[in-house]
């Protein structure tokens, strides 16, 4: 079978490792001039990191035995890493019992609810119900109002914007998941892990892997148009490569990029094919998107990974000073680099402006948090932005249940993207298992396989 997988982020390398791992001939194709989508590294001048923050939790058993597929397990660096929370301009630790409990915006009673609430929130065993409701009222009447107004509402609008009131529980479920079970040990102190230099080594290997296969790679070549001919079985693609357009015939495509770009792209019947999934998959119809400064610096801002932030003349989503969670010396030649994630609904127009336009509201912003930095502590300061980055399940938008028909998924044109997450967040570890989920049969893949430790439910696959 003559396979075209189109993105080569994570989902598609690994896809087409696996299509390849079936005796399929796989072709993929890359709009960007770079392997990785949102994982992908970046030239930092000084040094070589993600573009955006990642980190690998303990529980993240699929990225953990692809890295050991790869070889690349003595790259794995595991951390313990802080997490603060500002408010009124001050960092309040925020690790384990003791912090919390010295934690002065919430008084004793409070505190006792929101670690009861927390308990309640670990015990949650069928999170699907929670698609139905907002996260605003389900955490109103878990924790009280009073718990909602001072601790998560000042959390959601940093992080949704303006889709703080609508976003579905299920997703603050999962969120709240992985972070409370990445906590170990008697500190109770965020257990993170990276690759020493970011996910390059990874990207590297897996490219390596692919050519030593026989995977061709075709990087600058966005994929233009997409017609399913059913009756002959069989996909054409229109291609913008490097030298003109082209168009190339496949008996099998898919598509791992997300499903409004499908539907945007596809005629005839794999149009309607993306407007089912849409359906099937409602997260896949609103994205938020990410604008994300990073800050190469020559001193420290604050001894956290994360800062959360309660600041309400703050525009940023958090700080995250990826140098206290990596080795400074050997990682980053000595500097300190920071991260500042705007994030965004799709739509919003900041991201119709430059760099040169949205660097300046960085800076100022993050100097009005820490009035300590000078012009003379800054290397250098740059913006990387992804415009479609997290579906976001909307509250009363419901997965559909076992709709997609045993027809949908024979088609020669299919889609394969993180909107097909169910009850999870956007994670590498959620991308690699949905190749592995246990109903996943697309010709043939996820058959044989077992679904091995990946927090991943399939829904409708
Ligand atoms: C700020 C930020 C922080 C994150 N932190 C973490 C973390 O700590 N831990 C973690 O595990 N994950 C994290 N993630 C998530 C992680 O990056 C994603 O899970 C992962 O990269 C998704 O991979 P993907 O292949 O599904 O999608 P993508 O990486 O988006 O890849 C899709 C690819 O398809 C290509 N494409 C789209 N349309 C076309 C077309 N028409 N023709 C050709 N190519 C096309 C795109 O260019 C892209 O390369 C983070 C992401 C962001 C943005």
């Amino acid at each position: 079978m003559n396979t075209a997988v189109i993105g080569a982020g994570l989902l598609g390398l690994q896809l087409a490792r696996k299509l390849r791992a079936k005796g399929q001939q796989v072709t993929i194709f890359e709009a960007s001039p770079f392997v990785g989508g949102l994982s992908a590294p970046k030239n930092y001048g000084r040094f070589v990191h993600d573009r955006f923050y990642h980190v690998i939790l303990p529980q993240d058993t699929e990225t953990l035995k692809l890295i050991d597929e790869l070889n690349l397990t003595d790259k794995l660096i595991w951390s313990k890493a802080r997490t603060g929370y500002s408010y009124q301009r001050r960092i309040y630790p925020m690790n384990g019992l003791v912090d919390y409990l010295f934690f002065p915006a919430l008084g004793f009673f409070q505190k006792l609810r929101l670690g009861l609430g927390l308990r309640k929130v670990r015990n949650i065993q069928n999170p699907s119900t929670l698609y139905e409701q907002s996260a605003k009222d389900w955490l109103t009447r878990i924790f009280g109002p009073q718990i909602y107004q001072r601790f998560w509402a000042p959390l959601l609008r940093a992080k949704f914007g303006s889709y703080a009131e609508k976003v579905a529980a299920v997703f603050l479920h999962a969120t709240m998941q992985r972070l409370l079970a990445a906590r170990s040990g008697i500190a109770e102190k965020d257990s993170f892990g990276h690759l020493f230099g970011g996910y390059a080594c990874l990207f590297e290997a897996m490219t390596k892997d692919l050519k030593a296969l026989g995977v061709s790679i075709h990087l600058n070549t966005p994929v233009l148009r997409i017609f399913e001919d059913s009756e002959q079985k069989s996909c054409h693609l229109s291609l913008k490569t490097p030298e003109g357009q082209k168009r190339q015939t496949f008996d099998q495509v898919y598509f791992t990029g997300p499903t409004e770009v499908a539907h945007a792209l596809a005629e005839g019947t794999a149009k309607t094919h993306a407007q089912e999934t849409l359906k099937n998959h409602p997260s896949g119809g609103t994205y938020l998107g990410v604008l994300c400064a990073q800050l190469v610096l020559t001193k420290s801002l604050n001894p956290n990974y994360i800062l959360n932030l309660d600041e309400p003349d703050i525009n940023l989503t958090g700080v995250i000073e990826y140098s206290n969670l990596c080795d400074r010396e050997a990682e980053l030649a000595g500097n300190h680099l920071i991260f500042l994630p705007r994030y965004l609904p799709s739509t919003d127009p900041s991201f119709d402006l430059s760099d040169e336009e949205l660097i300046p509201d960085f800076l100022e912003q993050i100097k009005k948090l820490f009035p300590n930095l000078q012009d003379k502590d800054i290397h250098s300061v740059t913006l990387d932005r992804a415009q479609r980055v997290q579906p976001l399940p909307i509250a009363g938008q419901t997965p559909g249940q076992n709709t997609d028909s045993e027809k949908d998924l024979r088609s020669p044109f299919q889609i394969l993207n993180t909107s097909l997450l169910a009850c999870a967040t956007l994670n590498n570890n959620e991308v690699l298992g949905l190749l592995r989920q246990k109903n996943f049969t697309i010709n043939g893949i996820g058959h044989d396989e077992k679904e091995q430790g990946s927090s991943n439910r399939p829904f409708s696959l």
